[in-house]
């Protein structure tokens, strides 16, 4: 690829990558700005929900990425645990998928950079945007210039573009997030759920994952921590008794990874020139487990309002984003239910005390945060999308 590229993307994430595929095979030329180098690591539940699945299997990758199963997620509140199945689709099971972040992003950074039209570069950050007559007209990168029809930021939750657009919204929760990986002992048995342990405090978080490999992630309040992080971390599993007899005689395979604050948001999604992506554009928070699908959808949703034109892009921009937040819209009600749960235990305990009872409606929510209904019942869900997934499972 010589000369200008059609579209200049910051950061080569889950969103990134996915949306230079889409577009290079749309026959467009696009330029992928990544600071790090693969493989790496990146705090993460790495659970990947259903609708998430989906999308990598549209785009050929399923297999590549694998993944070890789960049907659903258990919460255990005290002595009680309730298991949320995912629901049938066109009658048929479906499943989320646990995948090393570090194997997950690497599939699909090189599937873009393999990407006919897509030059993909690592060890290489974008430093900034740059505006020309009201509308944002490229990157720099490394002190250069580089220019295109429409440049994306999909440089995470806490995105520098974001910042220097002045596209940020302060934040008010500070929470922590931490990670560690696990492999289990030769007698240990993998069960294909996402568990999820509602603590006073804090919340773990184990997805199975292949090679008998467990990732537990904790999520508190940055304020609520008196201890080391390291110390709080194996207090808080060694804190539950099934957990405690998961993990026994299980190795410490990761060091323990952190970041925070674990939410970032935007006043706008996008601007003249510039759409923000995946994590860059908002996230709340991991405690309903869908951010990765959240990209890998709203890459798949930019790349068919691309398919329209670049040089008209600034009369889709906000119609792409209309159908953004109505595509996140139950996601967002969904986390913001979860979190104000897990500040208010009595009712979480009450909660799952109903939802034992309702497996019906306990599997309706597990499918509206993997992706695959919609909150409210008379909502039309996404029928094509829905009919893939079940095919390809
Ligand atoms: C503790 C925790 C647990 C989570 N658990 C889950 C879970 O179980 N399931 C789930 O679906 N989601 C989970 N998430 C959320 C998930 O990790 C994110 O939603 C997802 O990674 C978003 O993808 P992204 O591509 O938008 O951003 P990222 O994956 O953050 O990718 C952004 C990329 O941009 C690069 N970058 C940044 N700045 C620049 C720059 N200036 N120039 C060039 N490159 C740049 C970064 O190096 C990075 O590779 C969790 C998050 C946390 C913090």
């Amino acid at each position: 690829m010589t000369g200008m590229a059609d579209v200049l993307i910051a950061g080569g994430g889950i969103a990134g990558s996915t949306l230079a595929i889409l577009l290079g095979r749309q026959g467009l030329t696009v330029e992928i700005f990544e600071r790090g180098r693969f493989p790496k690591e990146k705090t993460c539940g790495e659970g990947l929900m259903p609708a998430g699945v989906a999308v990598l299997n549209r785009l050929g990758l399923g297999q590549a990425v694998g993944g070890a199963p789960f049907y659903g997620v258990r919460y255990h509140f005290g002595n009680q645990t309730a298991e949320g199945r995912f629901p049938r689709v066109a009658g048929l099971p479906i499943a989320g998928r646990g995948q090393r972040r570090k194997h997950l992003d690497q599939v699909l950074f090189q599937a873009a950079a393999a990407t006919p039209g897509v030059k993909a570069h690592t060890g290489m950050a974008a430093d900034a945007p740059f505006c020309e007559n009201g509308r944002v007209a490229g990157l720099l990168v490394g002190g250069e210039p580089r220019r295109a029809a429409l440049v994306v930021a999909a440089d995470g939750v806490h995105s520098r573009m974001r910042h220097l657009l002045g596209l940020n919204k302060p934040q008010r929760r500070k929470r922590f997030g931490t990670r560690a990986h696990f492999r289990l002992g030769t007698g240990q048995t993998q069960p294909p759920w996402v568990d999820v342990f509602v603590c006073p405090g804090y919340e773990l978080y184990v997805t199975p994952l292949p090679e008998k490999e467990v990732l537990v992630a904790g999520l508190t309040y940055a304020g609520a921590l008196s201890e080391p992080i390291e110390r709080a971390f194996h207090r808080w599993w060694r804190a539950q008794p099934v957990l405690a007899a998961r993990l026994e005689g299980a190795e410490q395979v990761s060091s323990l990874m952190g970041t925070s604050p674990l939410a970032g948001n935007a006043r706008a999604g996008v601007a003249p020139g510039i759409v923000l992506l995946g994590d860059a554009a908002g996230f709340l928070d991991p405690i309903t487990g869908g951010g990765m699908t959240q990209a890998l959808m709203t890459a798949e949703l930019l790349a068919k309002y691309a398919s329209r034109g670049l040089g008209n892009a600034k009369e889709w921009l906000w119609a792409f984003e209309r159908d953004r937040q109505m595509l996140l819209q139950d996601y967002r009600v969904l986390t913001q239910m979860v979190l104000w749960l897990a500040d208010h235990p009595r009712l979480a305990e009450w909660l799952l005390s109903v939802l034992r009872i309702s497996p019906a409606l306990f599997s309706h929510l597990v499918g509206v945060s993997g992706g695959v209904r919609r909150l409210l019942p008379f909502h039309a869900s996404r029928e094509s999308d829905l009919q893939a997934l079940a095919e390809r499972q």
